[in-house]
């Protein structure tokens, strides 16, 4: 059924409000949509046709002078454009870091734009800013952060990263920040140095540490690189660990680089991004020792709480330091009771939405349970799938699932590094073109690896079983195809 627009040829020009029949039909029409699509996202490619380029210069367009009716754009985005990109929503979306994609924070979001209220400051909208102070406590307490946490929702992993080098820049280097040195591993990923420079600390400022034969922050590294630069007049003031990277999902050593941090006065910082909220499963917590003791964590709810895109977490320890790297005044502003929470006063948004409305929607209507059970589950798929994939011939694990990632090459007697590179690119583009699901790799040491990664929460067994069946037999056809070759 069409739309009638009635906002386009009425004569009152500047009434931009549609009836409640219209938004009721619009909102019918748009949910028809948006729920055949996730009901068919199993039978979706995992990952669409990206090949598009040409097409996408045929996409642009001035700006309509008149409006249209919503049908047909709804057509272009379900049938055209939606299609043509990965399918990060879907079951067999086992690439990068997956999310998935929660209903309910869409709900949330419907309600957050309709009622649009302003919650960058507490008198603009208390009991919904204490919802949000609630989802961020609720937090604080899975990663058991003391009550001295405040945190804060951010559009994602980078900004609450960030948000974290400002703490530390502003608590152990004040206005002279030209001189102070951050310290990551090699692994890390790329937001950290992207958003020290964001924080005034240049790349030349920016160490990255050798890491072992895990993937994990070296500590004589570590020690070496502090002393070296300490020596050289400059000021060491922040380490950067990683709970989980996106490279191989190595878990730093938290215990030891906190030990580290606390004997040189330096701040703390634990990258979860990928892995902070299997921290929330306490059988889960030995994998991630002492990640708690950070003096911030950078949580990625649209990844490991499965949540729509747009949602980041940052926990800071004291947080008064939070506070006080964000705090401002205006004479326009009101004051508010010293023991309430202005997000404004805790990160760089004013004017804002209600992003803890995601959070405390999503954690209300399911319970903390059933998100720790789905958590769980994707590690234990993993981990199965690591076992499986190790058997299959030729298959070399690179590295073992610490959380719910894991990496392997192919290679075979005789092979170079350069034939196992293109053989395993291969074998992760021949599974990922049968559609069932999609894997991509990374480069690390001159060698090119396959990963995957288990975190949507759409992923259970069926899709981790096809994911090794697919593996095995395109390896098998590489393997073969490798030795026909040598006997010719
Ligand atoms: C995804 C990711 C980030 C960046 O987070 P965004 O939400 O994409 O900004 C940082 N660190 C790690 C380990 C990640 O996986």
């Amino acid at each position: 059924m069409t739309i009638r627009n009635e906002l386009k040829d009425t004569t009152d020009l500047a009434n931009l409000e549609y009836s409640v029949e219209e938004m009721r039909q619009m909102g019918d029409e748009v949910l028809a949509r948006a729920l055949e699509h996730i009901a068919t996202l199993a039978s979706q490619p995992a990952c669409g046709d990206l090949d598009v380029d040409d097409y996408c210069r045929t996409l642009r367009e001035v700006a309509p002078e008149n409006g249209t009716a919503l049908e047909p754009l709804l057509d272009g985005l379900f049938d055209e454009w939606i299609p043509k990109s990965f399918t990060t929503a879907g079951p067999g979306y086992l690439a990068y870091i997956p999310g998935g994609g929660l209903y309910p924070a869409a709900l949330a979001d419907l309600i957050q734009n309709t009622t649009n209220r302003f919650t960058g400051i507490w008198r603009g909208a208390p009991a919904l800013v204490q919802l949000e102070v609630n989802a961020l406590d609720w937090i604080r307490d899975w990663m058991t952060f003391p009550e001295s946490t405040r945190g804060l929702f951010t559009t994602g992993g980078s900004m609450a990263t960030f948000n974290a080098i400002l703490c530390a820049r502003e608590r152990h280097l004040g206005a002279e920040i030209r001189p102070g040195t951050i310290y990551t591993s090699a692994q890390a990923h790329h937001s950290v140095a992207k958003s020290a420079k964001l924080a005034g600390v240049m790349p030349d400022r920016v160490r990255q540490i050798e890491v072992d034969g895990q993937y994990r922050m070296r500590l004589d590294a570590l020690q070496a690189a502090i002393d070296i630069d300490r020596r050289a007049g400059l000021k060491p003031f922040m380490v950067v660990s990683s709970a989980g990277t996106t490279n191989t999902g190595a878990v730093d050593p938290f215990d030891a680089i906190a030990d580290v941090c606390a004997d040189a006065g330096l701040w703390h910082h634990a990258d979860g991004a990928y892995g902070g909220f299997f921290y929330m499963c306490p059988e889960l917590r030995p994998l991630m020792q002492g990640m708690h003791r950070a003096d911030s964590l950078t949580l990625d709810p649209h990844k490991g709480l499965f949540l729509p895109y747009g949602t980041g977490a940052l926990l800071v320890r004291d947080g008064t330091v939070l506070h006080e790297a964000h705090a401002a005044t205006g004479e326009y502003m009101p004051a508010m009771p010293d023991d309430c929470y202005d997000p404004s006063q805790h990160g760089p948004d004013l004017s804002r939405g209600f992003p803890g409305l995601r959070i405390w929607l999503t954690v209300k209507l399911y319970g903390a349970a059933k998100l720790r059970a789905a958590v769980a589950e994707k590690r234990q798929l993993a981990v199965a799938a690591a076992d499986a994939i190790a058997q299959v011939p030729g298959v070399v694990i690179d590295a073992p699932p610490q959380l719910s990632l894991f990496a392997f090459h192919i290679e075979w007697a005789g092979s170079t590094t350069e034939e196992q590179n293109a053989a395993t690119t291969e074998l992760m583009n021949r599974v990922t073109a049968r559609g069932k699901v999609m894997l991509t790799g990374c480069t690390t040491g001159g060698r090119v690896i396959a990963r995957v990664c288990v975190l949507s929460f759409r992923t259970r067994q069926a899709n981790i079983d096809a994911c090794v069946r697919h593996v095995t037999e395109e390896a098998a056809k590489i393997l073969a195809a490798q030795q026909a070759e040598a006997r010719s």
